[in-house]
């Protein structure tokens, strides 16, 4: 790509962009199991429609845009009632979920420093299952993470080892609703016990469950306490470009009050330029995003997401149910949402992802842990709900072909992965772990399994090396 000294027409830019998207996965037919949210088309333009409408103002100064001011503290308000939040909850809209977890986990650490100087090292216990994010927070603002244990049958938290892994340093502990890898909600009321126990800061990340979770249990279904009525929670991440079928870049954190939140605001009078007030990490914040989250709450509105989570449930039930019935995958866990993990004793869980693949579908793999197997994450939104029996039958088709064809072994590929490894420098193990997995010139096969199988074999210090190397590579 050069530079152009004459400026593409209208026509042109768009033409290219078209050809870019043909190569990605597509979306909108229910084909992926993760990473898109797409309502039904009347909804999706009005959510697009409005987050156009606000792209260009800048959240930077309420003041100047007061517009953007109402429309966050509306969203605010409105996700602050779904998860059971008094007049005191605060918060406001981010990114992400991403943005909203490390800002809980900022504002936690800056509220120990203030309250509890005498903490030099502070740390957060984490269950295993919480998401990277958490880590990624622990690594940007020096908050030790303390991993504490999940029981392997059920998934959720084991709150004894929660327990036994506070320390004096310990600043915050943290809760799924549910987890993403397993939608399993961890057991909110016990460790709202201990953190008021303890004086400590418990974060609740319902990312993928604060709206939908609500909407369930507001029509009567028996959802456990997960948000502001369990005593003791502190603070909740909701993504609002998950379940809450808003444009991507949307998601709201919220604090119990704001003493709490006070903690998040950033303000500086250092420079020569204007004064700084930023309550997020972004300081020209676009209106689009969460004016595509308002619109989204207030057009959906309670009886739209009522069906579209209704039918979304009925969707994992049947795919829990045609996924048992193979007798050859298991689900991890048992769902408290419509998000699932599927794993196999008999065959190699990433050829299935690959073979499901071919077939036009795209699950996502999770790899082991010293406790729990490989496995393939599924994410079941609205639009996959439609698709559920042809996904079913390619589902049976690819687990019967693997019966027959099993492809890469898993336990053989440990053992080539532990050969390859031993004793050789990273550099030189790299290179021959690219060979084994058939990594070409920069580009990546075409069947995954083999990277897959290495990946999961590799420590995983190992491992993430090797990915933040490919990171490296495939970004200019
Ligand atoms: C998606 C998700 C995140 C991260 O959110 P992003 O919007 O991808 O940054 C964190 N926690 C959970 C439980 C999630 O599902």
């Amino acid at each position: 790509m050069k530079f152009p000294e004459e400026g593409w027409s209208r026509d042109r830019v768009l033409e290219v962009l078209a050809s870019y998207k043909s190569d990605d996965v597509s979306l909108e037919g229910g084909h992926v199991f993760a990473y898109g949210f797409h309502p039904d088309a009347e909804i999706e333009s009005t959510t697009r429609h409005a987050y156009m409408e606000m792209l260009s103002r800048n959240a930077i100064d309420p003041t100047s845009f007061p517009s953007l001011l109402r429309i966050e503290n509306d969203v605010v308000r409105l996700v602050a009632e779904l998860l059971q939040g008094d007049e005191d909850v605060v918060g406001n809209v981010t990114s992400g979920g991403t943005e909203s977890i490390l800002l809980a986990v900022k504002t936690a650490r800056d509220k120990a420093r203030a309250e509890r100087p005498e903490i030099t090292e502070p740390a957060m216990v984490l269950p295993q299952t919480a998401h990277c994010a958490f880590h990624k927070a622990a690594s940007y603002f020096q908050v030790k993470p303390i991993i504490s244990a999940f029981d392997p049958q059920s998934f959720r938290t084991d709150v004894v080892s929660m327990r036994r892994s506070i320390t004096h340093e310990t600043i915050m502990l943290v809760a799924s609703a549910p987890s993403y890898a397993h939608g399993v909600i961890d057991p909110i009321q016990e460790m709202g016990k201990l953190a008021l126990e303890k004086n400590l800061w418990l974060h609740i990340d319902a990312c993928v469950g604060g709206i939908p979770l609500s909407i369930l249990r507001r029509s009567g279904k028996a959802v456990p306490s997960f948000d502001f009525s369990v005593p003791g929670v502190t603070s909740i991440s909701t993504d609002m470009h998950k379940y809450g079928y808003s444009p991507k870049g949307a998601s709201v954190v919220l604090y119990r009050n704001k003493q709490y939140r006070r903690y998040q605001i950033f303000s500086s009078m250092a420079s020569t330029t204007y004064a700084l007030i930023n309550p997020t990490m972004q300081s020209t914040r676009s209106g689009g995003p969460m004016t595509g989250a308002w619109a989204a709450l207030l057009h959906i509105g309670e009886s739209g997401y009522r069906r579209i989570i209704q039918e979304t449930m009925e969707a994992t039930r049947r795919i829990i149910a045609a996924v048992q019935e193979t007798g050859v995958l298991r689900i991890l866990g048992k769902p408290d949402l419509s998000l699932l993990a599927i794993a196999s004793e008999e065959i190699n869980i990433f050829e299935l992802a690959d073979e499901m693949s071919e077939r036009g579908w795209y699950l996502q793999p999770q790899f082991s842990t010293d406790k729990s197997p490989a496995n393939l994450h599924l994410t079941v939104t609205y639009r996959n709900a439609a698709t559920v029996e042809p996904f079913l039958a390619d589902l049976r088709a690819s687990v019967e072909k693997l019966s027959r064809e099993p492809g890469v072994d898993l336990n053989i590929v440990r053992e080539q992965v532990r050969l390859l490894v031993d004793g050789k420098s990273e550099e030189e193990a790299f290179a021959l772990l690219a060979e084994l997995g058939g990594l070409g010139n920069g580009g990546l096969p075409k069947r995954m399994a083999m990277i897959n199988s290495i990946l999961d074999a590799l420590p995983r210090s190992l491992g993430e090396k090797m990915l933040a190397d490919f990171a490296n590579d495939l970004y200019v």
